[in-house]
């Protein structure tokens, strides 16, 4: 048995944990992540790759966004290796008067709230998507939405905390969690023992595994996003692309794509069944990634030839040329969702020194360098500069049964 001892723990190497354990490293604290699996066996490995402002209703997750992207901005010349941030703007392509008035309406919201995004017309946005499909009316455009490489994120986040002597544990987990006179005691699945000063729960949607160990329940389910991957090819245009239906799905309260006995609801279409949403974006290398359903199936990471076959039609239907393109390979991601949609980032009640950051939805790689800047505020002691109260792990209620 081996017995490891740091100032701060965290559990779950997403983008999250990894951001929070670079974080803390810079501030000097000594800090240990550990993974079940492996960096980036969770969401972060299985995603988009979207810095995307225009997506979020007004609010403090859209400040937290704009932070986030000024961060990414430092982070792209302090990290120690290429994170592929890049920002190419982007486009939500409206189909119909129905869609462009709830666009109009959202895009004012936004401008009121100071972000930069504009409503085009079709001559416009044909300039930045010239194979665009002939019926789509017009679309917005903000020149600030980027992307980034979630795994070279992660990895970059990893080694510039491991320069600052953070250790990495994978494939290992806690079994029990003990709270001691001053901090905490994990008891880990292989024997070994770590005493931290403080915990940090960064599990993702597999959160309130951690959570339980010291009887405290947190709302945290998974939501799956089936993805295609394609063959390398020249860009299409200029811009990353979305659906005004991706959007409108967003701001509708989600209702769940199947009943607790896994059956569909008869009246939904094979489209609301799977949560169907567009979100067409170019990597750095030529490949496009292509999604993505927004599904409750539990923890089944599986794609399915239904779902694929409903992505690949609205890829058609949005860009026709993509019918002559192949794809190489599918995978499906579970985003941490909760019933509010906002992540819950703080101090679990009545278990003092025991942090959760988890719940970040469609949005965790996009807002994990604000994630870290204010987990590490919170566990350092110093006031974050955002207002957490919408964020409270207690909002739902209960306490840890310490
Ligand atoms: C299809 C899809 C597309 C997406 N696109 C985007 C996008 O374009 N932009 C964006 O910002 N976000 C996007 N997201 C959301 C984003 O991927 C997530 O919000 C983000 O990755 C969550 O990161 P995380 O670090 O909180 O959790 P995760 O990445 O899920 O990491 C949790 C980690 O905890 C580990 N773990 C689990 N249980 C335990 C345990 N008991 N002990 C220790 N470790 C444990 C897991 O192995 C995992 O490595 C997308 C998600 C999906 C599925």
């Amino acid at each position: 048995m081996t017995e490891h001892r740091c100032d701060v723990a965290i559990l779950g190497a997403g983008v999250n944990g990894c951001s929070i354990a670079y974080e803390l490293s810079k501030r000097g604290k000594k800090v240990i992540l550990i993974d079940k699996v492996v960096l980036g066996a969770g969401a972060s490995g299985s995603c988009d790759d979207m810095i995307l402002l225009q997506s979020k209703k007004p609010g403090i997750l859209l400040e937290m966004a704009f932070k986030s992207l000024d961060l990414f901005e430092g982070l792209k010349t302090e990290l120690l290796s290429d994170i592929e941030f890049e920002t190419r703007g982007g486009t939500i392509l409206i189909e119909d008067e129905e869609h462009l008035s709830i666009m109009e309406e959202f895009v004012a919201s936004q401008n009121r709230y100071g972000l930069e995004v504009e409503i085009i017309d079709r001559k416009r946005l044909v300039e930045l998507q010239p194979l665009v499909a002939e019926d789509i009316i017009a679309s917005t455009y903000s020149a600030r939405d980027s992307q980034v490489n979630p795994m070279l994120l992660m990895k970059a986040f990893l080694l510039g905390a491991k320069q600052k002597g953070l250790r990495y544990i994978s494939r290992t987990t806690p079994v029990a969690i003990e709270q001691l006179a001053s901090g905490w005691k994990l008891l880990l699945d292989t024997g070994d023992v770590v005493e931290a000063e403080v915990l940090v729960n960064a599990a993702g949607a597999w959160a309130n595994d951690i959570t339980k160990l010291v009887d405290f329940q947190v709302p945290i389910t998974p939501r799956k996003g089936q993805v295609i991957v394609t063959e390398a090819i020249p860009p299409l245009g200029e811009t990353n692309v979305w659906s005004a239906q991706y959007i409108v799905s967003k701001l509708k309260p989600q209702e769940a794509v199947k009943t607790s006995a896994g059956e569909s609801a008869p009246t939904q279409t094979p489209a609301e069944r799977f949560g169907l949403g567009f979100a067409f974006t170019g990597t750095h290398n030529g490949n496009y990634l292509i999604g993505s359903t927004r599904e409750n199936r539990g923890f089944d990471k599986s794609t399915d030839p239904e779902a694929i076959a409903l992505l690949s039609a609205q890829v058609e239907r949005f860009f026709p040329v993509m019918s002559k393109i192949n794809f190489i390979r599918t995978f499906a991601g579970l985003r941490p969702s909760t019933p509010d949609g906002m992540p819950f980032l703080g101090e679990i009640p009545g278990a003092p020194g025991f942090f959760i950051a988890a719940g970040h939805e469609g949005d965790g790689i996009a807002l994990s360098p604000i994630t870290g800047l204010v987990m590490a505020d919170l566990v350092t002691g110093k006031k974050p500069i955002f207002p957490m109260e919408a964020f409270e792990p207690g909002r739902f209620g209960g306490k840890a049964g310490l």
